[in-house]
């Protein structure tokens, strides 16, 4: 092959390298972010301890309500065992029995209203489960889907850079060493092309002098804008 061709070569391999290696590290990037995966495992422990927190309210005032009634029976009780007497006492005894009854109503009517919420909250903590166990299958499948094509892009890296490997073989020291600095230099691009009389690198307007020098496949001419090698045919 000719040595320009095999320069022109050099760059597409470099060229398709670098696309593939950006695409290795973007898919494995992707493969590692795992984001929605634990937003919908904290939105299952918040749903999860909302619940565990209502139900512990819950029981709270279901103690009081029965150590309440006990006392309201204990004091009913005491209205009609003849233990009390007087009529202030007896009074005073309806009094308290009465004021028992009206927190025991306070406290059940705080409980109703909680277990609306409790039901509104394991409604939320049903569906944050099914949530989460949709976002599992769906990571399953994308891990699944991302290493097939780790694998093959690293299979391309692995043929491409071999292609690679074997057309810098072809090419003397000093052309390599020329193409190496031009790419360090030049943004990644050693070797343009001439389209409609202009450098692809730079797109400015290459003088007939140089348009003929890049016709020769054996001896690599400079733009003269840009210094790339411009490859004419
Ligand atoms: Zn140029």
């Amino acid at each position: 092959m000719p040595k320009v061709a095999d320069l022109a070569s050099l760059q597409q391999h470099d060229d398709i390298l670098a696309g593939l290696t950006t695409n290795l590290s973007e898919t494995r990037a992707d493969l590692e972010n795992d984001s929605a995966h634990r937003a919908a495992q904290a939105a299952v422990a918040e749903a999860d301890e909302h619940c565990a927190s209502l139900e512990r309210e819950q029981n709270g005032l279901e103690d009081e309500i029965a150590i309440l009634r006990e006392k309201i029976s204990r004091e009913e009780g005491r209205l009609y065992d003849g233990t009390v007497n007087l009529p202030k006492e007896l009074t005073d005894l309806q009094q308290e029995i009465a004021s028992l009854r009206s927190h025991l109503s306070d406290i059940e009517d705080t409980e109703l209203a909680l277990l609306d919420k409790l039901e509104a909250a394991e409604t939320s903590q049903k569906e944050a489960h099914a949530a989460l166990g949709r976002e599992e299958a769906a990571t399953r499948e994308k891990q699944n889907r991302l290493e097939n094509i780790i694998v093959k892009v690293e299979s391309e890296i692995a043929a491409t850079n071999s292609e690679r490997e074997s057309c810098r073989g072809r090419l003397t020291a000093s052309l390599l060493a020329q193409y190496d600095d031009l790419r360090r230099r030049k943004g990644g691009i050693a070797v343009t092309h001439l389209r409609a009389g202009a450098c692809t690198g730079c797109r400015v307007s290459v003088p007939p002098s140089a348009r003929k020098r890049s016709l020769d496949p054996e001896t690599p001419a400079p733009c003269p804008n840009c210094e790339r090698i411009l490859v004419g045919y």
